[in-house]
C-alpha cells in the first residue's frame, strides 16, 4: 500500500460530492468581484464539512483553515472563482453572457477536496503546521469599467482579486501557494510551468471634436482614424519586440464612435502591455505610448491610464519538482509535459513576487480556451487526479516537521521580501495622463513616460537629430 493511499481512497470517497461542485459551478458562472453565488456555494460546503469560513465580505472570496495544532508552515491551496464572457458558447448565461470558459471552476473543485480530505483523513500526528485554503474572486482581467467603480467606492484597492487579498493581508500569514489550473492534452496528464508573462493594463481614450460627418466634417477632428494610427504605429514597433522578451500588445477598440453621420469624437481602447520582466514591461509600455501620442497628435489628443496588470510569474523549482514526483507515483511516469515559459498574465505572478507558488495545469478540458466550445470534458482528469496529486504534495511539504516545506521557502528567492515593498512598486506603476501637450507657444509636447519610472526609460525618449545633408 502506497504511503498516499489513505488520502487517495478518501478523494474517490468525496468523488459525487465533487462532481455535484462542479456542476454546481459550471451553471453558474459569475466574472470578477461578482462570485457571490459561487462564493456562497463554497462558503456552505466548507462550513459542512466543519471549516470556520472567514468571509472577504464586501467582495466575494473567503478563507478556511486546517489546522494541525502543530508548530510549522502555512500552505496555501487557492482556487479562483471567476468565469469569463463568452456569449457566444451555447451555455453561457443568456443574460449575463457569463462561461467558465477558463476553467477556472475546476480549482475551486481541487481545493473544496482537498479540503474535504483533509478534514476526513484526521489528525494522525504526522503532520505540522497549516493549510489555508484562499478562494480568491476575480484573476482575469476584464470588465474594468465595474472595477474601476469599486476602486472609487473605495471597496477595492486593485483590480485583481489576489492583489486585493495580498493588500487586505489574507497572504500575510501564508509562507507558500498551490493552484493548480485546467487544461488540455489528449495523453498527458498535467504540465509544469517555468512562468509567465507580467503585464501593464492600459485604458486609452482619444479624444477628437465632434461634427456633422455629412455636412461638416472639416470642423472635426475624427477620434477614430487618430485611434486606427494608433493601432499602426504600435504595429510598427513589433520588429523591435525581442523573442526572448516574449512582449505582447492587443488593444481593443471598446467605443468607436456614437452615431454613423457624427465624426467620433471618443475613441476607447483597452489593451494589455505584456513582458518577461517588469523593466521590459515598462520599456515597452513607454515606447507604445509614444507611438500613442504620436498618432493623436495630427490633431487628436490621447489619455492613457496605466494600472499595474500582473507581474511576472516565477514558479518555485523545488514545489514544481515535488509535485512531479507525487504524480509519477499515483500515476506513473511519462505523464507530465514541460511548458517552459509562457506568455499569458495572471495575479498568481504577484504572489509568486513575495513567496513560493505553484501552478501546475491539469488536463481534462476540450475545446479552446475563451471560446464557444470549452468545456470540462473529463473531471478524472480535471478534478479527481489533480486533487490527489495536490493533497500528497502538501501531506509531503508538511510532515518530518516541514522539513520540505522549509526547504521550499530557503530555496526560493522572491523579488520582494517584504510585501510593502512590492506595494511600492506596483504603485508606481499606475498613472492617467494625457499625452500631447499644446505649449504657450504654439508647439506641442508629446509626454509619454511614467514620472515615476522615467530615470529607468528616459533613454526612449532619445530620438536622431536632423541635420542639413
Ligand atoms: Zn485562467
Amino acid at each position: 500500500m502506497s504511503k498516499y493511499s489513505r488520502y487517495t481512497e478518501l478523494v474517490d470517497k468525496y468523488r459525487e460530492f465533487l462532481i455535484t461542485a462542479e456542476k454546481y459551478i459550471w451553471r453558474n458562472p459569475e466574472i470578477g468581484y461578482k462570485e457571490w453565488k459561487t462564493s456562497a456555494y463554497l462558503e456552505e460546503r466548507f462550513a459542512e464539512l466543519g471549516y470556520e469560513v472567514n468571509r472577504a465580505s464586501n467582495i466575494p472570496g473567503f478563507t478556511a483553515v486546517y489546522d494541525t495544532g502543530r508548530e510549522g508552515p502555512t500552505v496555501a491551496v487557492m482556487g479562483e472563482l471567476d468565469a469569463l464572457v463568452c456569449s457566444a458558447h451555447p451555455e453561457s448565461n443568456p443574460e449575463t453572457g457569463t462561461v467558465h470558459a477558463c476553467g477556472h471552476l475546476v480549482q475551486v473543485c481541487i481545493m473544496l477536496g482537498t479540503a474535504a480530505v483533509m478534514k476526513a483523513a484526521g489528525d494522525d500526528g504526522t503532520l505540522c503546521g497549516r493549510i489555508k485554503f484562499v478562494a480568491v474572486p476575480a484573476e482575469e482581467t476584464i470588465d474594468l469599467e465595474f472595477r474601476d467603480r469599486l476602486i472609487e467606492q473605495g471597496v477595492i484597492k486593485y483590480v485583481a482579486g489576489k492583489i486585493e487579498f495580498m493588500y487586505r493581508g489574507f497572504f500575510d500569514d501564508v509562507d507558500m501557494a498551490i493552484m493548480v489550473h485546467a487544461d488540455s492534452d489528449p495523453e498527458k496528464l498535467f504540465k509544469m510551468i517555468d512562468g509567465y508573462d507580467g503585464c501593464i493594463t492600459k485604458h486609452i481614450v482619444y479624444k477628437g471634436v465632434a461634427a456633422h460627418a455629412g455636412g461638416s466634417p472639416h470642423l472635426g477632428v475624427n477620434a477614430l482614424y487618430a485611434a486606427t494610427l494608433g493601432i499602426d504605429a504600435c504595429n510598427s514597433l513589433r520588429e523591435t519586440f525581442r523573442e526572448w522578451d516574449h512582449v505582447r500588445y492587443h488593444p481593443i477598440i471598446t467605443q468607436g464612435g456614437q452615431a454613423a453621420n457624427a465624426i467620433p469624437e471618443i475613441v476607447k481602447m483597452d489593451t494589455c502591455v505584456r513582458a518577461t520582466t517588469l523593466d521590459m514591461i515598462l520599456q515597452t509600455n513607454v515606447k507604445i505610448n509614444r507611438a500613442l501620442a504620436a498618432s493623436a497628435a495630427v490633431g487628436a489628443n490621447v489619455t492613457i491610464e496605466d494600472k499595474p496588470g500582473n507581474l511576472p510569474f516565477h514558479s518555485s523549482k523545488l514545489m514544481n519538482r515535488m509535485f512531479e514526483e507525487v504524480v509519477e507515483e499515483l500515476f506513473g511516469k511519462g505523464k507530465v509535459i514541460h511548458g517552459g515559459w509562457d506568455t499569458q498574465s495572471s495575479d498568481i505572478g504577484d504572489l509568486s513576487s513575495i513567496m513560493p507558488v505553484i501552478q501546475p495545469l491539469c488536463m481534462g478540458a476540450e475545446g479552446h480556451q475563451r471560446g464557444d466550445d470549452y468545456r470540462i470534458a473529463d473531471i478524472e482528469k480535471a478534478v479527481i487526479n489533480p486533487t490527489k496529486a495536490v493533497v500528497c504534495l502538501v501531506v509531503n511539504l508538511l510532515s518530518n516537521n516541514g522539513e520540505m516545506a522549509y526547504r521550499v521557502i530557503e530555496e526560493y528567492k522572491p523579488l520582494y521580501t517584504d510585501k510593502r515593498d512590492y506595494f511600492a512598486e506596483i504603485d508606481r506603476i499606475a498613472i492617467k495622463k494625457q499625452l500631447v501637450v499644446t505649449n504657450p507657444d504654439g508647439s506641442i509636447t508629446l509626454d509619454f513616460h511614467n514620472p515615476n519610472y522615467h530615470q529607468k526609460t528616459e533613454h526612449i525618449s532619445a530620438v536622431p537629430e536632423v541635420t542639413e545633408e
